[in-house]
């Protein structure tokens, strides 16, 4: 049997940035098994015919200073910074993101609407607003932003990403995903074109060469020999006897775990848990994204990165073009572009009718010309696409977590630790893992 003091479930980069970690500042032996035959999880891409494809923009948004370091260094000549150029499409119009700083050109009865809305919100007489905190995702929303941005925007559009009532979510999510512009932006960005960039993505940065595949390539390139087990799913798990059971390898027996994949799935396959346990995980509520991605002929949406679509008659939430990001995405001449759906994770897809509505609704939002031929069509799905914030969450998590911990299990990343997180974080989590396992295990 194969014995190794840290054994780590999933080769994302959460998983390989806590073996590169371990292998730095320890002397214990790690090893990590993933189910596909490529590491990267989320973070991963597919090359096929000239186009590079990842499971949807992956852009780097580096504000540590080590994750920012060691990221620069692991893609050292293969990265550029770019400058965000995103938009939304609603009222057959594109208009500046942020929605809220930005309702200039759309009908003078949106805007009239819009700011209507967000300046009763300022206006309300104090004992109005101390009446009651807000709390759910869609009181937040309406109490800051007014009824106009909320219902041509806020609304809409988080309720085709999250595939939920906004009323059952929590505001625990919203802080860094959210710009909240001073009442001077939203009236100056209704009156003018306000080309302020606001929110934390507003420059990113993102591989010259290979897509974001490279990221996880270079991690990879830095660990030990078959450290890396790739195409090797673990199928069970048992953590009194710290044994694993993994497809084509048999039992690996390890002093600690770290789980990285989805936290439901995990526990699905830890063998005897106990019922409060099994049922706590049935409340992890999440998104599945179906990415649908186009290679098509001649150059589509030229300077602009991604489009947030609201409206309902759009059955897709955001479209993207990877060749903005990296010319080497897509061959010269040619564009390459990402479509992204969101269903609730527990709903069956029929992945050629979400293609012949998105393929019709690209040409109805004239993203695609009759000119444009489609070269090549590559679903990604993404089954634990966002995690839900509801208000079951943090219950949840609070039984979940000491358990596993209790039981010598680690379980980091964006799924692991069942969060809406980026892959900086996911990098930054590896690392905090492995110091904590020297501290508990040297
Ligand atoms: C639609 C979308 C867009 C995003 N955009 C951005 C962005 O622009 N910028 C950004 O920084 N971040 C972005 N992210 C987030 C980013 O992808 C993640 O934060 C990061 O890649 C998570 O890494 P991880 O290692 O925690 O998880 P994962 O990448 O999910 O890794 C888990 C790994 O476990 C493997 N696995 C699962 N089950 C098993 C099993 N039984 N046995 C063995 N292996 C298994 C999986 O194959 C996977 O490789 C986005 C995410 C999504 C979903």
């Amino acid at each position: 049997m194969i014995k190794t003091d840290v054994l780590i479930l999933g080769g994302g980069l959460a998983g390989l940035s806590t073996a590169y970690h371990l292998n730095k500042i320890s002397g214990l032996s790690a090893l990590i098994v993933e189910k596909e035959k490529y590491p990267g999880g989320t973070a991963a891409s597919i090359s096929k015919q000239g186009f590079t494809f990842d499971f949807t923009g992956h852009l780097l948004h580096l504000h540590d200073p080590y994750g920012k370091k060691l990221i620069q260094d692991l893609l050292k000549g293969n990265l550029r910074e770019i400058n965000r150029s995103a938009w939304i499409y609603s009222h057959e119009t594109l208009t500046r993101y942020p929605f809220q700083a930005n309702t200039y050109g759309l009908p003078d009865s949106v805007i009239n609407e819009c700011l209507f809305g967000f300046l009763k919100t300022i206006h309300r007489p104090p004992s109005a607003k101390k009446k009651k905190t807000p709390t759910s995702f869609k009181d937040w929303a309406f109490e800051t932003f007014g009824e106009g941005i909320c219902r041509h925007f806020l609304f809409p559009y988080n309720e085709k990403l999250w595939q939920r009532k906004l009323s059952t979510m929590t505001t625990e999510w919203q802080g860094r995903f959210v710009p909240a512009p001073k009442v001077s932006e939203v009236l100056y960005g209704a009156v003018m074109d306000q080309t302020k960039a606001f929110g934390y993505n507003a420059s990113f940065l993102y591989p010259t060469k290979g897509g974001i595949q490279s990221l996880p390539n270079a991690l990879s390139s830095r660990l030990k020999k078959k450290q890396l087990l790739l195409g090797h799913e673990a199928l069970w798990i048992d953590l009194k006897t710290k044994e694993a059971f993994i497809k084509k390898i048999g039992l690996i027996s390890f002093k600690r775990l770290v789980n990285t994949i989805p936290l439901n799935d995990f526990i699905s396959l830890v063998k005897k848990t106990p019922a409060r346990v099994l049922n706590a995980a049935e409340d992890l509520s999440s998104n599945s994204v179906y990415c649908l991605n186009l290679g098509v002929s001649g150059r589509v949406m030229p300077e602009k990165h991604w489009i947030y679509f609201p409206e309902k008659k759009y059955p897709f939430y955001r479209v993207g073009f990877y060749h903005q990001f990296a010319s080497s995405n897509a061959p010269a001449g040619a564009s390459s572009l990402y479509v992204e759906f969101s269903r609730n994770s527990k709903s069956k897809v029929r992945l050629s009718d979400m293609e012949s509505l998105a393929l019709k609704a690209l040409k109805d939002c004239k993203i695609l010309k009759p000119d444009n031929q489609i070269l090549i069509k590559e679903w990604l799905p993404i089954k634990c696409g966002y995690v839900v914030y509801d208000f079951k969450r943090t219950k949840v998590l609070n039984a979940l977590l000491p358990y596993l911990a209790q039981n010598g299990v680690e379980s980091i990343g964006r799924y692991g630790a069942w969060k809406y997180s980026f892959m900086e974080e996911a990098i930054m989590d590896g690392k905090k893992c492995a110091e904590k396992l020297k501290g508990n295990l040297c």
